[in-house]
């Protein structure tokens, strides 16, 4: 299981919940864990309460998780991190005062000392690793952290030992790996992190990816793990729309080069798909990081052929990643239980099984239902159209969430499973309801009105829902009316027939002819003109996911996408759509208007039932639509099913 930092490591009481969230992987099958990245001093971590390990004191808290993982027969590694000019804190050090761009502190040069101290520091952490009970480290050497920058001459531009050539460049991480096996001997394990394919302009060439790895093995390490990308790089390389197994193809080339065991990494999420990797020769060994948060027994399903019952990771970020970048513990938006297990105990069971209803299965109705019956209640599970899933038989239509697909057939299969009677087709009435014990309204949403004069009976006004169901034709020239994160999505469905191929569009150099395996990108191209256009002045997209908005704000530039922030809506005439913008009266004429300004609760059978003297329990878009997502309604499910026990 690849690093993963949870956000639980600075919490007062948080290695106890590390130690059930690793143990829970252990049961499940997870051979080597890689514990989040810990800093070996208090300059490298990436937060001012970041965690570090460097006394006694610190191994000491470590103990509750190397205990409880050896008990399960688990193994398990340390991450040691340090964060150079990436440290969010105005104390950040690096090899030379280089601003990162995507920090706005400015690190302090190293001394001469300075180095050597910080290498002392990387032993000393993996001293008090072994202590704590780790049974060895990994060094992350990649995602553009200190060691990269020592690697990289733009971010190195030292005059000592440390800087100028590139046997000078690698000499830190070459003396840190040295140095622990000295220290340590032979029996702990050092893994390194190397960054194979930086993806920044200047990045390592391939000969120098190829050179260290060789001088890591010598020094001493007994395992290289897959960098691809630093923080930085303009290219995605975990998201959604980054093919399965889109970069083994660089831990390919690297085979041979070594004689110690290379690992791959990046978007393997399924047992199939590391199979074939392993086949074709891409690596010795495979890591899967978010794929366990979504499902600790992976790799136990795979074991035993139940593969069609994995919960898939769907590279959405939206609550590991993201939820880490807003200082909150990581999640899944697929699995609310991971890193929170102690909240809803897997093996929980209803003291008086109960007859239940949920209407609607959408993402919030499917995850109430299910867990419902987990805890032993029997199920009726209503949805009025004629499969399971709603809003996410939208979301799967858009290119770069094929994903979805993977949660439809995992609830599918636990409902099937779990022996959920389901009524599709089937839109219920509260008189149907009064039967059962308690009723869940999992009914969602409906799209809000757009009130502009002169819109109401116009054929080419048309909402997302008949863009996205494929039920009308539409003409060359779109203009998408709001643009939160389903305008963004049908942006990118009106272009599903453009012209694309993720290396070229994100300018990755397959061939590594050029440092960093960058090379200039190409543009989409598509045939239709498409328009987006929102009343707020703010960046376009500002409220999707902090790690992935910039994809999709990048991706339709490069489709030549026409972003209209600061609009006011003023009519819909026969000449097109009349609207204010920079005190200027403007006139958009479109082939189509395709409404996306956002969505309202939709839960009818409430006062219904409320007049009937029953109350029902309200989830997802049906308790309340703003800043709804799947992540609010899978976890809503969730917690309405354990509040009934
Ligand atoms: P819904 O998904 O709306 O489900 C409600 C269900 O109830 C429907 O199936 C409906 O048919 C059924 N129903 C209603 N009334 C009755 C009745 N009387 N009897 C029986 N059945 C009834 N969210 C994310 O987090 N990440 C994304 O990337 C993302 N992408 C999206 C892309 C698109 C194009 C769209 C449209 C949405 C996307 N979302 C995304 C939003 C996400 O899908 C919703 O937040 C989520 O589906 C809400 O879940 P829900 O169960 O509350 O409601
Ligand atoms: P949304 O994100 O709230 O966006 C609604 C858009 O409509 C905004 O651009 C808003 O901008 C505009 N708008 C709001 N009221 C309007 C009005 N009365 N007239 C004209 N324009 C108006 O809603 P959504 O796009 O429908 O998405 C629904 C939910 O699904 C969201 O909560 C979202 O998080 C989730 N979702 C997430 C993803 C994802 O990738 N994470 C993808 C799809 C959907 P202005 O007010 O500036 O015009
Ligand atoms: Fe995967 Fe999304 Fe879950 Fe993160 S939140 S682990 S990306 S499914």
């Amino acid at each position: 299981m690849g690093s993963m930092h949870l956000g639980l490591e600075e919490e007062s009481d948080g290695f106890d919940k590390l130690a059930d969230f690793y143990v829970e992987r252990v049961r499940g099958g997870v051979g080597l864990i890689v514990t989040g990245g810990i800093s070996p001093n208090r300059r490298g971590v990436l937060g001012p309460n970041g965690a570090r390990m460097q006394s006694m004191r610190h191994a000491k808290k470590h103990q509750a998780v190397t205990k409880a993982v050896h008990q399960e027969g688990g193994r398990i590694l340390m991450q040691i991190l340090h964060g150079g000019r990436y440290s969010y804190h105005p104390f950040n050090v690096a090899p030379s005062a280089l601003k990162a761009p995507i920090n706005r502190f400015k690190p302090r040069a190293l001394s001469e000392r300075g180095v050597a101290r910080t290498i002392d520091d990387f032993v000393n952490a993996a001293n008090l690793a072994q202590k704590a009970g780790y049974d060895g480290v990994e060094i992350m050497g990649s995602e553009g952290y200190l060691i990269n920058q020592f690697l990289v001459a733009s971010t190195n531009t030292r005059k000592d030992k440390y800087g100028g050539s590139f046997e000078n460049r690698m000499r830190f991480p070459v003396e840190i790996i040295r140095r622990i096996r000295e220290l340590l001997g032979n029996d702990f394990v050092i893994m390194y992190r190397l960054s194979m394919m930086d993806l920044v302009a200047d990045g390592s060439s391939w000969d120098e990816v190829v050179e260290l790895a060789q001088a890591i093995e010598k020094a001493g390490a007994n395992i290289i793990n897959t960098g691809i990308g630093w923080h930085e790089a303009r290219v995605p390389t975990i998201a959604t729309l980054v093919p399965r197994g889109g970069f083994t193809f660089v831990t390919k080339r690297l085979m041979g080069s070594v004689s110690i065991p290379l690992v791959t990494t990046n978007r393997l999420n399924m047992p199939g798909l590391c199979e074939e990797v392993l086949e074709e020769g891409c690596a010795d060994l495979i890591s899967m990081a978010r794929p366990f948060l979504a499902d600790p027994e992976l790799v136990l399903k795979a074991k035993s052929n139940r593969t069609d019952e994995i919960n898939t990771c769907i590279g959405c970020n939206q609550a590991c990643l993201d939820q880490i970048f807003k200082q909150q513990v990581a999640s899944c938006l697929v699995n609310p239980r991971a890193a929170h297990e102690s909240n809803w105990p897997m093996h929980a069971r209803a003291e008086r099984p109960q007859k239940i209803a949920v209407v609607g299965a959408g993402p919030a109705g499917l995850s109430a239902a299910t867990e419902l019956a987990r805890t032993g209640h029997q199920v009726t599970l209503y949805e009025k159209g004629i499969q399971i899933g709603g809003q996410f038989n939208m979301a799967k239509q858009i290119p770069g969430k094929e994903e979805f697909h993977e949660t439809l057939r995992y609830f599918n299969k636990q409902l099937e499973l779990l022996g959920v009677n389901v009524q599709l087709n089937v839109e219920v009435g509260a008189g149907e309801l009064l039967g059962y014990d308690e009723v869940v309204l999992a009914t969602g949403v409906r799209p809000r009105a757009w009130n502009v004069p002169g819109q109401d009976k116009d054929s080419r006004v048309i909402s997302y829902i008949d863009v996205l169901m494929g039920h009308v034709k539409l003409g060359d020239t779109i203009a998408i009316i709001g643009a939160g994160g389903i305008g963004f999505d049908v942006a990118e469905y009106l272009l599903h027939d453009a012209r694309r191929n993720f290396y070229d569009t994100w300018g990755i150099d397959t061939k590594f002819k050029q440092r960093g395996g960058l090379r200039a990108s190409e543009n989409i191209i598509s045939t239709r003109t498409v328009h987006m256009l929102q009343r707020s002045t703010k960046k376009m997209g500002s409220g999707l996911g902090k790690t992935t908005g910039w994809i999709h704000r990048m991706g339709l530039r490069k489709a030549g996408v026409l972003m209209h922030t600061g609009v006011s809506y003023q009519s819909l005439t026969s000449e097109g759509l009349c609207y204010n913008q920079d005190g200027m009266e403007r006139i958009l004429a479109a082939d189509n208007y395709v409404i996306c300004v956002g969505q309202e609760s939709f839960h009818p059978l409430a006062e219904d039932l409320e007049m009937m003297g029953k109350t029902a329990h309200l989830i997802g878009g049906a308790r309340n639509a703003s800043r709804l997502d799947a992540q609010r309604a899978i976890k809503e499910g969730l917690e309405m099913a354990y509040s009934l026990l």
